[in-house]
């Protein structure tokens, strides 16, 4: 299994960061995706990946939570790491109207910038979309070209949001701990959903999976999400694990 998203250089794992990574590796995660969030956790993320070389694989960009009056000092120092060396992709970038309003101007102008760089460097986008789909909708329609590739990471739109993902056609669908959740519409969603637009992520430490729901999230719970995928799509857990393993290594170049 690959975690695409996991946010495990973070302080919440700075007391057992090497067992949860010997935990994933024996429940069978190949490979660990790190999304960035702003300036402060550059650091960290970095030593993760030189920790772990071929298996934690970082990302660059600026979360839209992170984006404040400031925002174009964090979108310099993303610039610059761009010049500086390689990335598995733009991430984790989008529109986040839930949590604050206030800088949404601003974050439309941060997320276009991001695209533009991912055009640039010929990098998939990792989104970040909360209460915001139509604003990003905008953004995307105005922006997307045929090489633009990507996923809408931690997706828990409806059956219409879903269905305009699709029709990007080079965009995937990341699903996490969410899809395990009893009181999700998330699983009827997916019966529109083919398991070719599907990528596995945990999002952790946030959104573990049931039964470990309000718990620390980690890599190794990935196996919940490909169990209840697999009850979805009424198919084996190994085929799900081998078609959204494609899916990733087709979007990431892994
Ligand atoms: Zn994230």
């Amino acid at each position: 299994m690959i975690d695409t998203h996991s946010h495990i250089y973070s302080e919440e794992f700075d007391k057992d960061r090497d067992e949860v990574i010997a935990q994933a590796k024996a429940t069978g995660i190949e490979q660990v995706l790190l999304p960035n969030v702003d300036a402060s956790t550059v650091d960290a993320m970095h030593r993760l990946e030189e920790a772990y070389p071929d298996y934690c694989k970082a990302m660059m960009g600026l979360h839209p939570t992170s984006v404040k009056a400031n925002y174009l000092d964090e979108l310099s120092v993303v610039e610059r790491n761009l010049k500086l060396r390689p990335y598995i992709a733009i991430g984790e970038i989008g529109l986040d109207l839930y949590w604050d309003k206030t800088f949404i101007k601003e974050q439309k102008k941060a997320f276009e910038q991001q695209i533009i760089w991912a055009k640039q460097y010929n990098y998939p986008i990792v989104i970040h979309c909360r209460d915001a789909f139509d604003e990003v909708f905008d953004v995307l329609d105005a922006q997307i070209d045929d090489r633009l590739t990507g996923v809408f990471h931690s997706f828990t739109g409806d059956k219409d949001q879903a269905r305009k993902v699709m029709a990007y056609k080079n965009f995937k669908i990341g699903i996490n701990g969410v899809v395990t959740f009893k009181n999700t519409t998330l699983r009827e969603v997916l019966k529109k959903v083919p398991l070719s637009f599907i990528v596995m992520e945990t999002d952790a430490p946030y959104l573990a999976p049931v039964p470990y729901r309000g718990k620390r999230n980690e890599p190794s719970y990935i196996k919940n999400v490909a169990e209840t995928l697999a009850g979805v799509y009424e198919i084996t857990m190994d085929e799900v694990i081998k078609v959204s393993n494609e899916n990733a290594r087709s979007l990431f170049k892994l």
